[in-house]
C-alpha cells in the first residue's frame, strides 16, 4: 500500500513536470516570448511561427525573398530602403538598408565585411557608406557571406569584380549562390571554426546548418573606447513551414551549440544581419546620442546572448512539434 501510495505520488509528479515542458508547437513559441526583452525583441517575432496550427500555411521562409543578384527591373524606389549606417564600435560599423545590415570590421590591414546586402545597395550603402565613415572601400580584403540569399550576397558579384576581395561561404552556399543569374565567381569555403586573421584582427567563423545548409555564424572582436568586447551573429534566423524536418533539426542543435561557443568564448555584443531582429536602427540611433560616459546601447552582456539564441532555438522546436503534428 505504501509502494503504490509513492508509485502513484512519483507518477503524477512525472505528469506534472512533462506537462509544464511540453514539447508542442504552442509550449516552445510560449518559452520564446518569455524571454523577449528590449535586447532581443523581434527573435521569436520573426523566427517563431506567427500563428500556431495543426497544419501551418505554408510560408516562405526568409530565405525564399530576395533570392538572387537584384536585377534592374527589381531595384524599389530608394525611399523605401534607404538608412544611414554608422560607427557602433572603434573598429566595427553597420552598413544598413532599413531591413538588411552588413557589417565592416577595421582591422590594421584592411577591412572584412560581413554580408553585403541587396545588389542595388552596393553604392549607396557599402561604397558611400564606408567612405561617409571615413573607410576606403577599396581596402576590403575580406567578404564573409552568412547565407547565399539575395538580401544578404546580392552585392558580391559587384564587390567581387570593383575591389577583388577574397569572398568566404559556406561550401553548400556557394553551390546555392551558383544558381543565381549573375553569381559571384566561387573563391574561399568556410571550415566550422575558422580563424580568419586580418592585421590586429581575428574573427572565428562557425558552419551553423539551418536557415540555410551552409549558413554562417561568426564572433568578431570589437573595442568601446579602447575596452575589448565580442560580437556574436546568428548568421540565418527565420525558419517557415517549408523549411525541412532535416535543417529544422540542424538549426536547433547549431544554435544550442553555438550558445555553447558564444558563451564560453565570452561573446556579450548581439550583431544581427536583419534590423528587425534587434532593432537596429532604434540602437543605432541610441548609439549616436550616446554621452561620454553612457554604457554602448550594443553591449548587452553574456547572459542575453545566450537567450536571444535560446529564443532562436525555442522557435525552431516550435516549427519541429508543429511539423510532428504535435501544435
Ligand atoms: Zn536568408
Amino acid at each position: 500500500m505504501q509502494m503504490a501510495r509513492v508509485v502513484l505520488f512519483l507518477l503524477g509528479l512525472s505528469f506534472a513536470v512533462s506537462a509544464q515542458s511540453a514539447d508542442t508547437g504552442t509550449a516552445h513559441k510560449a518559452a520564446a516570448t518569455a524571454l523577449l526583452n528590449s535586447n532581443n525583441s523581434g527573435a521569436a517575432r520573426l523566427a517563431c511561427p506567427a500563428t500556431i496550427s495543426a497544419a501551418p500555411t505554408p510560408n516562405p521562409p526568409g530565405g525564399g525573398r530576395g533570392r538572387g543578384a537584384a536585377g534592374p527591373a527589381s531595384v524599389p524606389a530608394r525611399d523605401t530602403w534607404y538608412a544611414e549606417g554608422g560607427q557602433v564600435f572603434d573598429n566595427l560599423y553597420l552598413l544598413t538598408t532599413k531591413t538588411n545590415s552588413a557589417w565592416a570590421v577595421n582591422t590594421s590591414a584592411g577591412i572584412i565585411l560581413i554580408d553585403t546586402l541587396f545588389g542595388y545597395a552596393a553604392q549607396d550603402e557599402i561604397v558611400d557608406g564606408l567612405k561617409r565613415v571615413g573607410l576606403d572601400p577599396a581596402n576590403i580584403k575580406y567578404i564573409v557571406v552568412s547565407h547565399a540569399h539575395g538580401d544578404h550576397d546580392g552585392s558580391v558579384k559587384f564587390l567581387q569584380d570593383t575591389y577583388n576581395p577574397r569572398i568566404i561561404m559556406g561550401p553548400k552556399d556557394w553551390e546555392l549562390a551558383a544558381r543565381e543569374a549573375n553569381p559571384p565567381r566561387r573563391d574561399m569555403d568556410a571550415t566550422d571554426g575558422q580563424k580568419l586573421t586580418l592585421g590586429d584582427t581575428t574573427i572565428t567563423i562557425y558552419i551553423t546548418p539551418g536557415h540555410t545548409a551552409g549558413t554562417l555564424s561568426v564572433l568578431v572582436p570589437v573595442k568601446d573606447h579602447g575596452v575589448p568586447h565580442l560580437a556574436m551573429e546568428w548568421g540565418g534566423t527565420a525558419l517557415g513551414a517549408n523549411t525541412s524536418r532535416e535543417m529544422l533539426q540542424s538549426y536547433i542543435s547549431n544554435a544550442g551549440r553555438f550558445m555553447d561557443i558564444a558563451e564560453g568564448a565570452g561573446a556579450d555584443v548581439i550583431i544581427v544581419n536583419h534590423t528587425e531582429y534587434n532593432d537596429a536602427l532604434a540602437r543605432l540611433e541610441r548609439t549616436k546620442a550616446r554621452k561620454p560616459g553612457e554604457p554602448n546601447p550594443w553591449v548587452v552582456g553574456k547572459a542575453e546572448v545566450r537567450t536571444y539564441l535560446t529564443v532562436v532555438q525555442e522557435c525552431a522546436k516550435s516549427w519541429l512539434a508543429i511539423g510532428d503534428g504535435r501544435p
